[in-house]
């Protein structure tokens, strides 16, 4: 069994997320659950949480099937003490948003060194992030998003993953999500159907797949190992179909959340469709 689903929009409110995910034919979503370029945000009110918890459950939607993805502000890994309090208090806010919401995941990027401090400095510090508020929180996950390497962006390599949850204290709390725009520009070939599985193979040796919370399903207008983060609408792209048939065939990938970031959402209805007719 596959969620799909897409990241829709949570204008006039998170309920309103669920009905555009149920528009689409969509069993999964994404949503930010603050406005994810602006650093503060008003508390979500009482009548905004039961709306959202309300429609989740009119509509059949299990905390599992949703991947709530943070703001573009936070760096978990920030190099100085004020920008890293600063990502760590807002990284804490969104957590807090997610128990509210009675949600169970949620999706960020790892971080970024700046140029100021070595890698694995930088991971040490987002694990240090991650430890920080799992301790504060209780129910949520914390899933690392993999990225496509831009800047001074980590998390492009499986082994940077890894490398963060070795140093998390409660392995039972933190995940992974792989976009596979991000994975081919970091250059992870998924150009064939031998190609994506040689790259999921790769994925459950680094990381496990037990990690795997959800995926992105892009294809990319960005080229292969570029490490430029362009999203591209599925089959339009430098991956192409197969990888998409690929992923949906593949058992390791069941019962998670996959979920479009392509940038044509007047045709999620029809990617989501299509995704679906590929399990058989
Ligand atoms: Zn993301
Ligand atoms: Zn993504």
């Amino acid at each position: 069994m596959k969620y799909l689903g897409a990241h829709v929009s949570a204008a006039g409110g998170p309920d309103q997320a669920v009905l555009r995910a149920v528009e689409i034919g969509a069993d999964a979503f994404a949503l930010f659950t603050k406005n994810q370029r602006q650093w503060k945000a008003k508390p979500l009110t009482d009548e905004a949480i039961e709306a959202f918890r309300s429609a989740c459950c009119e509509h059949g939607f299990e905390p599992g099937q949703i991947l709530p993805h943070d703001s573009y502000l936070i760096n978990l890994g920030h190099p100085e003490a004020e920008g890293l309090d600063k990502s760590r208090a807002a990284f804490l806010d969104e957590f807090q948003r997610c128990e509210q919401l009675g949600l169970t995941l949620l999706n960020f990027h790892p971080g970024s060194h700046l140029k100021k401090i070595s890698e694995r400095e930088c991971l040490t510090r987002i694990a240090d992030s991650i430890n920080h508020v799992l301790a504060e929180t209780r129910g949520v996950t914390a899933v690392i998003e993999n990225t496509a390497g831009q800047g001074t962006n980590l998390g492009w390599r499986f082994e940077h993953l890894a490398e963060i949850i070795d140093q998390v204290d409660d392995k039972s709390r933190v995940g992974v999500c792989i976009d596979t725009c991000h994975a081919f520009a970091a250059g992870y070939d998924l150009r064939s159907p031998e190609a994506c599985t040689a790259t999921l193979d790769e994925l459950g040796k680094v990381v496990g797949f037990e990690y795997l919370r959800g995926m992105h399903l892009n294809d990319a207008k960005s080229a292969y190992a570029s490490r430029v983060d362009r999203h591209h609408s599925l089959g339009q792209g430098n991956i192409g179909l197969d990888a998409f048939t690929t992923i949906m065939r593949d058992p390791r990938i069941d019962g998670i959340p996959l979920v479009l970031e392509t940038i044509e959402p007047e045709i999620w209805a029809e990617e989501i469709a299509w995704l679906r007719a590929q399990q058989h």
